[in-house]
């Protein structure tokens, strides 16, 4: 089995929990299962890194700007490789750009156009488990983009396509889609299923659970998103067609 599991930056937020995280992975590939794992930057890493950018200039280049701030992930990646590889399994990050993560040339919210999977299914058949870094890609240039806040859930959805994996979770810092934000509203209640016309709606009225192309995505190709806590067995929530 191919599973995509995707970690967002409060799950790759400290040393800790980046061991977890590659504990968690090694469990599923010594399960026998073929692991990609797409991670977000660390915690707040993105705003401080488009902190940085205002503290150099008040207009700044979107190519230069989409340059710094992919940089994140890319550091998630190589860290959550290593963490893999302390535990003794064989891993390999790639960036956007090593999976040639094809983008029109819309900075900071570039659309995914094309993604090349022989580099990860080559280190899938070493039996690796292939660490890339979400939210970054790369224009017919040859230009850094950027798949606009929160792209990383969009990564993992178009890898599943691509790579017609057989799971595609995203795991995050809640137990799955609610009909309110559970971290405002502790009655809010969590959706068993959702079918992709509502997880759309629910993004629409700024849900900031799932990034609103990677569900466009999911619906166009037909994946199965499964959102649930990074961190707990709680079962969480299957968006897909509800037929
Ligand atoms: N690190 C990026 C952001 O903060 C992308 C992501 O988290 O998916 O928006
Ligand atoms: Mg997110």
């Amino acid at each position: 089995m191919l599973t995509v599991q995707k970690y967002g930056g409060t799950s790759v937020a400290d040393a800790e929990k980046i061991r977890k995280v590659a504990a968690g992975l090694v469990r599923a590939a010594q399960n026998g299962d073929q692991v990609v794992a797409v991670v977000s930057a660390q915690g707040d890493l993105t705003d401080r890194l488009l902190e940085k950018i205002r503290s150099v200039t008040d207009a700044p280049s979107p190519r230069e700007s989409d340059a710094c701030i992919s940089a994140g992930e890319q550091i998630s990646a190589a860290l959550v490789a290593m963490a893999i590889e302390e535990l003794g399994y064989p891993a390999v990050s790639l960036t956007g750009w090593q999976i040639g993560l094809m983008t029109d040339g819309t900075y900071g919210k570039a659309r995914i156009r094309a993604l090349q999977n022989w580099r990860i299914q080559q280190e899938l058949n070493k039996g690796k488990i292939v660490v890339v870094a979400g939210f970054q890609g790369i224009d017919l240039s040859g230009n850094i983009t950027t798949l606009g806040r929160g792209g990383s859930d969009s990564t993992a959805v178009a890898l599943a396509a691509m790579l017609k994996a057989d799971r595609c979770v995203i795991c995050t810092d809640v137990a799955g889609v609610y009909d309110r934000d559970p971290r405002k509203f502790p009655d809010a209640v969590k959706y068993e299923r959702i079918g992709y016309e509502d997880m759309l709606k629910l993004c629409r009225e700024g849900a900031q659970v799932l990034h609103d192309r990677c569900v466009e995505l999911a619906q166009e190709y037909q994946i199965a998103v499964e959102v649930r806590s990074a961190f707990s067995d709680e079962a969480g929530t299957m968006v897909g067609n509800l037929e």
